[in-house]
């Protein structure tokens, strides 16, 4: 089967790989009907090597399926089922899965991501994959639903209520929310939801801005290229700076950038991908008692999120700008990368 492989830094390949089959008893089968592109998988493409990808690895983790096959002991999925899947799998039987800390799992990774064992399952950039864990990590989507709407719940939208609920928001809350890209507008979900009353969304794109507001998740928008952020911060927060900072881009100036905006005594979560050192004034914050949280994003929520589709209270359709058949999956690489044509999410239908 046809898929995409990493190969070096800058170097994806689509090429022929084995075919995924079911190798555990907890393994299940998924036929990829529907998968996209993160943000991450960019960073996959051009910083592989430094994050650990190993060269061959079939990467994309963002996906929903119909189960094509079941292990032995997978109970309560059968051969036809629609499935929104988590886009980390994890044992539940180690030390970090009975902590909680899910996404820390010794056994368990990011699909397409870093080498645990040997035997990697295919990430989901090609036509089937197999799911480690599978019961614990698949969920039926409602018949009522397509594809594109809950293709984000095993992965960004997630990552976005991560972000929301570690920043620890409270009701009427001011947050700032540093990026206004996919992850940015799912962390503004969850804010939205968690109650604050303020969000206050930066970007760099104008039209990224733009859809932050058509869409009601930012009470208020800055583009920190024309306008100064901290300023307009502070003149919306009678001059403190925000309760909760949620960083969505993960470049040092960002990182920087939170700890000038939070208010003394506030939270910063960090969302980004960090891919080099950086350092920051810690004499000039150590004092504020703030809460920095950081981390890769602990898949609990996919059900919770899944009613909310269902019941109308989320819609992430706004996101998909772009759809590209699978044949086509350089040009939509491209389209991601270069953020051509105002793209925000870009979709792969098989
Ligand atoms: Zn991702
Ligand atoms: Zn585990």
């Amino acid at each position: 089967m046809k898929a995409v492989v990493f190969r070096a830094n800058k170097d994806i390949r689509i090429e022929e790989v084995r075919e995924s089959k079911i190798e555990r008893m907890d393994d299940a089968l998924v036929r990829v009907t529907t998968s996209t592109i993160c943000g991450s998988d960019i960073h996959i493409k051009n910083h592989g090597e430094t994050m650990g990808i190993l060269p061959g690895t079939v990467i994309g983790h963002e996906f929903v399926g119909i189960v094509e096959e079941t292990g032995e002991s997978v109970s309560g999925f059968a051969k036809g089922d629609r499935v929104a899947v988590s886009c980390i799998f994890n044992c539940g039987q180690c030390f970090y899965c009975k902590k909680g800390n899910i996404s820390m799992c010794t056994s368990g990774t990011v699909f397409g991501g870093k080498a645990v064992t040997s035997e990697i399952p295919h990430g989901c950039q090609t036509e089937l994959v197999r799911i480690p864990y599978a019961s614990q990590i698949m969920h039926k989507i409602p018949n009522h639903l397509s594809d594109d709407d809950v293709l984000f719940v095993g992965d960004i939208l997630s990552t976005g209520f991560f972000g929301a609920e570690r920043g620890e928001i409270k009701l009427g809350d001011t947050v700032v929310i540093i990026g206004a890209g996919p992850v940015g507008m799912c962390a503004a979900i969850g804010a939205k939801l968690l109650g604050a009353a303020q969000i206050i969304m930066l970007d760099i794109e104008a039209y990224r801005l733009q859809i932050a507001r058509e869409q009601n998740l930012a009470d208020m928008v800055v583009n920190i290229k024309t306008e100064d952020p901290l300023q307009a911060i502070l003149d919306a927060t009678g001059g403190r700076g925000a309760d909760v900072v949620i960083e969505a881009v993960g470049s040092s100036q960002s990182f920087q950038d939170a700890f000038n905006y939070v208010r003394a005594g506030g939270t910063i979560s960090l969302l980004g991908i960090y891919t080099a050192e950086t350092t920051f004034a810690i004499n000039k914050h150590w004092r504020k008692n703030l809460i920095v949280k950081m981390g890769l994003v602990e898949v609990k929520n996919m059900g919770s999120l899944i009613n909310l589709i269902s019941s109308g209270k989320i819609d992430t359709h706004f996101l998909i700008t772009h759809s590209f058949p699978f044949a086509q999956v350089m040009e939509a690489y491209d389209v991601m990368e270069k953020r051509l044509d105002n793209v925000m999410k870009v979709v792969l239908k098989m």
